[in-house]
C-alpha cells in the first residue's frame, strides 16, 4: 500500500505509549482501519483515552451540554418520563443511559422527575458505561441513588420496557472510511511512515455495501460508515418494538456522511487525529441516516433528526430559564442566559446537534414531534 495523497505525518507528534504499541502492531500485522485505531486510542485496557480520565469541563479537553447547564438533564428527563406516562406508565422499566460521562445528564434528570408520581419507583437505573474510571465519578455523581453498571447494552436487563437517554455517545463509536475512486473505494488506513502513524489509501474495491453512495458521490469524495453504530441501532429497534419504551438520541452530524468528519480536541482545541493517541479525544459526526434505517430494520419507527435548539425549545427550556434566572442573581443570572443560547441557538450548538427518537412502530409522535413540518 502507498501513502495515499491525504498521508499526514504528524510532525510535532509526541510518541506516547499507546502510538509506540500501535506502530508496532502496525509492523507486525499491516496496516488498520480507522475503525480499529479509533476503537484502541477510545478504549484500550490499558492506555484508551476513557480508561484513565476525566476528559470533560473547564480542566479537560471538551465541554458537553450537560455539564453546560442542569436545564438539559431536567428537560430530557422530564421528556422521558412524559413517554413513560404515554406508553401506561409501566410499574418495572429499564431507566438507561449510554456513555454518561461524569453522570451529571442521569443526575438532573433524576432530580427533575422526583416528583412524577411513581416514576421512580417503577425505575431500574441502569448506566452503561465502558470506562471503570467513568463508572467510579458517575457513582459520585448519582451520590447513593440506586444504579446498576454494564459495559455494553446487549447486558441490560432483557425484560422490561427500556427507556434510554444517550448524549455524545454515537459519535464516539468507530468508523471506517471510504474515498470513492471511480465505481470503486479506497479505504483510509491507518499505517506507518518514518517511525510514525500516517494515513494511506488501500486498494480500489467494489463495494456492494456502498452502492447506494454511488448515486450522490462522485470522483474524490469520503463517506463513512460506523458499523458500532449501525449494530446498536438495530438491536435497540429490535429491543423497543418487543419490550416497548423509547430510546433519545442526541448528537453532532447530518442525516448523510459526506467528507471526513474525523476529529480530535486535546486541551479545547483541534489536535491531529494521529497525533496524540489515547491522550486525545476522537470522534466523527454521526449518519444519523444509516443509524435511522438500521433501528426500522430492528423493528423501531424512528422520528427525526431534530435540530437540539428546536427540540429544545419546544420543551420549553425558554419558561425554564426565564423561571432559573429569577431567583439567580450577577453572574449566575448571567451565565443561565448564555447556557440557553449556547445550546439552543443556530451559530452554536442549535443546528449541529441534532435529535433522533425512537419508539415501538405505530407509536403515536412522542412529544415535540408532533408538528407537521418535522
Ligand atoms: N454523555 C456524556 C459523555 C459523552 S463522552 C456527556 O454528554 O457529557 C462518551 C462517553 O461514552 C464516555 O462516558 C465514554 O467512556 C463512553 N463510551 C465511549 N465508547 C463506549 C463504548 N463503546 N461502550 C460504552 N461506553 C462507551
Amino acid at each position: 500500500m502507498a501513502p495515499g495523497q491525504d498521508a499526514v505525518t504528524g510532525a510535532d507528534a509526541v510518541p506516547t505509549p499507546l502510538a509506540r504499541r500501535l506502530i508496532r502492531r502496525i509492523a507486525a500485522e499491516g496496516p488498520m482501519t480507522v475503525a480499529d485505531y479509533m476503537a484502541a486510542c477510545l478504549l484500550d485496557a490499558r492506555d484508551g483515552y476513557y480508561t484513565n480520565r476525566d476528559p470533560f469541563g473547564a480542566q479537560g479537553d471538551f465541554i458537553t451540554a450537560p455539564d453546560i447547564s442542569q436545564m438539559f438533564g431536567e428537560l430530557l428527563g422530564l421528556w422521558l418520563a412524559q413517554s413513560w406516562i404515554d406508553q401506561g406508565a409501566p410499574a418495572d422499566f429499564v431507566l438507561a443511559e449510554l456513555g454518561p460521562g461524569r453522570g451529571t445528564l442521569m443526575a438532573d434528570a433524576l432530580r427533575a422527575t422526583r416528583s412524577v408520581p411513581g416514576f421512580h419507583a417503577a425505575a431500574r437505573v441502569v448506566l452503561v458505561e465502558a470506562s471503570g474510571k467513568l463508572r467510579d465519578l458517575q457513582k459520585q455523581t448519582l451520590d447513593g441513588h440506586p444504579a446498576g453498571w454494564v459495559a455494553d447494552v446487549s447486558a441490560l436487563p432483557q425484560e422490561p420496557p427500556l427507556f434510554l437517554l444517550a448524549n455524545e455517545f454515537l459519535d464516539a463509536l468507530p468508523i471506517r472510511q471510504f474515498l470513492r475512486d471511480g465505481d470503486g473505494w479506497r479505504e483510509r488506513m491507518v499505517t506507518v511512515a518514518n517511525d510514525a502513524l500516517c494515513f494511506a489509501l488501500g486498494p480500489v474495491v467494489p463495494r456492494p455495501e456502498l452502492a447506494a453512495r454511488l448515486a450522490d458521490t462522485t470522483q474524490g469524495d469520503m463517506v463513512e460508515r460506523s458499523a458500532a453504530a449501525e449494530a446498536l441501532g438495530e438491536a435497540i429497534g429490535r429491543r423497543l418494538a418487543r419490550t416497548g419504551g423509547s430510546a433519545l438520541f442526541i448528537d453532532y452530524g447530518a442525516g448523510l456522511s459526506l467528507g471526513d468528519s474525523f476529529q480530535a480536541l486535546r486541551g479545547h482545541r483541534r489536535d491531529g487525529p494521529l497525533d496524540h493517541p489515547g491522550l486525545a479525544d476522537l470522534t466523527a459526526h454521526v449518519d444519523f441516516g444509516a443509524f435511522g434505517a438500521a433501528a426500522r430494520r430492528g423493528g423501531a419507527q424512528v422520528w427525526g433528526p431534530l435540530e437540539q435548539g428546536v427540540f429544545l425549545e419546544r420543551l420549553g427550556i425558554g419558561p425554564r430559564a426565564q423561571k432559573l434566572a429569577e431567583t439567580a442573581t450577577g453572574p449566575a443570572r448571567k451565565n443561565i442566559i448564555a447556557a440557553q443560547r449556547r445550546l439552543t441557538h443556530p451559530a452554536e450548538m442549535g443546528s449541529l446537534f441534532k435529535t433522533v427518537v425512537l419508539t415501538p412502530s405505530h407509536s403515536p409522535a412522542p412529544p415535540v414531534f408532533q408538528f407537521q413540518d418535522d
